[in-house]
């Protein structure tokens, strides 16, 4: 098969010829064709940057294509009385306009070259694949706020409603997936032995506390209120790995305020689930990476929703919903999974202040204050000694605080 008969069949004019990174945009593909090592002469600008053949570029640009767009007249049915597509195509031009930022000669030279004219999404019947179904942190979210929140593992129909989207998105697929990706991922973190932790507490005038168990996790039926990770009635230890950053934390509710700043250590080795350091978006370009864009999308939202912060307003009992069935469901995880560890919590990023915040899948029972009661079933040794107490204030301009030792 001659050379050209080869390009055509993959949809690509036989055309000679280059083009310089800095003809192509400001996108993604100008960046990797920055990073190239030939100076051919650019067919655009004529000047000799790095560059790359236009064959080369077309076949870039289709593979990016073609991982979320397909021929329309392979899926979408043709209405010939009115002379088109039953979903509407979009036009190559637009999508290398609007998706890769290219723009002028170099759009009109990249149209002529890559043959296919019009795209549609993949499985364009398939709401799923619609932009918003992109968004699995949105299809997750509202399915445990408004339709199913317990048994997921069991729904692989719903019995009521066979035409319900139980059956195109049952949640607890893309919890598995998701999971997956963790773990092939190693979105793990070690917190050593040992490790120095915060937990803050407000304090309302008149209120003096300290103890393990008033600066500790509440007992489960103390624990009211709902919070990003967990339900009221499941108590779990919030904390932070510096005192200002606990600070900061409880600063946002209010401007003046009492703090009781108490002081932990890990007992062991803590396995925590890591969303301080997630994989970037991955480029369109990008072969292996673009595999996993919806996984990296989920755990960034994750990631994003259970650092904003607290909102009392009465909406938290739904609106915290999907971040506590997913911690859930990583606290549960190492009964699913044979072989794996139990996650012992979550450390992420604070909203307020660089830093890391940790959750920690316990209540008071995880908690010891002397160190001869030191068991298995422990995390956290209090020290009662080193208890501070913090009085905060908070303006726009300028944050300070002043310490008293307890
Ligand atoms: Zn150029």
């Amino acid at each position: 098969m001659s050379r050209s008969k080869r390009l055509r069949e993959r949809g690509i004019a036989d055309k000679q010829g280059y083009i310089c990174h800095k003809c192509l945009g400001e996108g993604e593909l100008s960046q990797i064709v920055a990073d190239s090592d030939s100076n051919d002469t650019c067919s655009i600008c004529q000047e000799q940057n790095p560059s790359e053949s236009l064959i080369n570029l077309a076949n870039m640009l289709l593979e990016a294509i073609e991982f979320e767009y397909e021929d329309p007249a392979n899926s979408v049915g043709f209405e010939s009385r009115e002379g088109g597509y039953y979903i509407k195509p979009i036009p190559t031009r637009e999508l290398l306009f609007d998706k890769y930022e290219i723009d002028g000669e170099t759009l009109d030279l990249l149209c002529h070259i890559i043959i296919q004219e019009y795209w549609v999404k993949k499985h364009p019947y398939n709401d799923w694949e619609d932009d918003k179904m992109m968004d699995e942190w949105q299809v997750f979210s509202e399915f445990v706020k408004h339709k199913y929140r317990y048994y997921l593992n069991s729904l692989d129909h719903d019995p009521l409603d066979r035409n319900s989207t139980v059956f195109k998105h049952n949640p607890n697929l893309i919890l598995e997936k998701f999971a997956q990706f963790v773990f092939e991922h190693d979105l793990d973190k070690k917190l050593p032995a040992n490790t120095r932790v915060y937990r803050g507490r407000k304090e309302r005038a008149g209120e003096n506390h300290s103890t393990m168990n008033e600066l500790g996790p509440p007992p489960p039926e103390k624990a009211k209120y709902s919070n990003r990770m967990s339900p009221a009635g499941i108590s779990m230890f919030y904390g932070g790995l510096e005192i200002e950053l606990c600070l900061s934390e409880l600063r946002q509710m209010e401007s003046e305020l009492i703090v009781k700043i108490s002081v932990w250590d890990t007992t062991k080795e803590l396995l925590l689930l890591n969303l301080t350091n997630l994989p970037n978006l991955p480029s369109d370009f990008d072969e292996e990476g673009r595999l996993y864009k919806r996984e990296i999308i989920f755990l960034h939202r994750f990631a994003e929703e259970i650092s904003k912060p607290i909102v009392k307003d009465g909406n938290e009992h739904i609106e915290y919903i999907p971040t506590q069935v997913l911690t859930d469901f990583f606290r549960t995880l190492h009964f699913r999974h044979e072989g794996h560890q139990p996650f012992h919590g979550i450390v992420y990023e604070s909203s307020t202040n660089s830093g890391e915040c940790l959750v920690l899948f316990c209540g008071p029972e995880g908690c010891v204050d002397s160190e001869q009661d030191i068991e298995d079933n422990h995390m956290l040794l209090f020290h009662p000694e080193l208890v501070e107490k913090h009085e905060v204030t908070y303006d726009v301009e300028m944050t300070h605080h002043r310490i008293s030792l307890y």
